[in-house]
């Protein structure tokens, strides 16, 4: 699973191209500015960015700059409508990759996508270590069965509920923001009003927690989101 940064501000597009990439096995960020972006960039390294050129809060190319002056190489594939052969030439000027015109074709950015990780060195590993088996606080999952113990007693989960857990246990003792949830486990755009997180995060306590009182194992970090501590009993 490639992990891939797509910049772009049109919350339709950033939703519909995640779903779609996801099921072609990559694991997709939206961040809809450069500064979303850089945040993102910022939290750990990412095999490719798709990126948008017009955005809230500059021109695209200026992360292109930013990340070559830096000397990071991550694969940048521009995708805009600003298209002309000026426009391609810039683009790949700054230092990115490859360049698609909007609209384009779901398989043909498949095949760029992948010809450009292929060229940088990435091989795609059949899911390289797929989560069956997990232990949070007081729970015990098996996510294959999608079945779910809590002090030995058998509880029901959702599919919601099991995909937040996943999730969480990717990120071990990692902030977890409500963004990143909405976008990755909700599949909402990351500035959806609901409350939903809240109340899941509440059902999930009275699970794993000891005390769900005073929660340890998945803690609320003030103003940025929730860290799990899977091995805090
Ligand atoms: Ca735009």
């Amino acid at each position: 699973m490639a992990r891939l940064l797509f910049v772009e501000d049109d919350q339709t597009l950033g939703l519909s191209l995640r779903l779609a990439l996801t099921a072609h096995g990559h694991d997709v960020r939206v961040a809809p500015s450069l500064t979303a972006a850089r945040q993102v960039l910022g939290a750990g390294p990412v095999d490719l960015v798709l990126l948008d050129l017009g955005l809230p809060d500059g021109d695209g190319l200026e992360l292109v700059t930013e990340l070559r002056k830096r000397g990071d190489f991550t694969p940048i594939l521009v995708l805009t409508a600003r298209a002309t052969l000026a426009d391609r030439c810039e683009g790949l000027r700054h230092g990115a990759d490859d360049y698609l015109g909007k609209p384009f074709d779901l398989p043909e950015l498949v095949a760029r996508i992948d010809a450009l990780l292929r060229r940088h060195g990435w091989t795609r590993t059949p899911s390289a270590r797929p989560l069956s088996n997990a232990r949070i606080g007081r729970l015990t999952i098996d996510f294959g069965a999608r079945t779910a113990t809590c002090d030995g007693e058998p509880v029901t989960l959702s599919d919601l509920e099991l995909r937040l857990l996943q999730h969480l246990l990717g990120h071990p003792g990692q902030v977890v923001s409500r963004e990143a949830l909405l976008t990755d486990v909700w599949e909402l755009p990351p500035t959806s009003k609901t409350r939903s997180i809240d109340t899941f995060v509440y059902r999930l306590r009275r699970l794993i927690e000891p005390d769900p009182s005073r929660p340890t194992v998945l803690v609320s970090v003030r103003g940025a989101g929730w860290r799990l501590c899977p091995d805090q009993q």
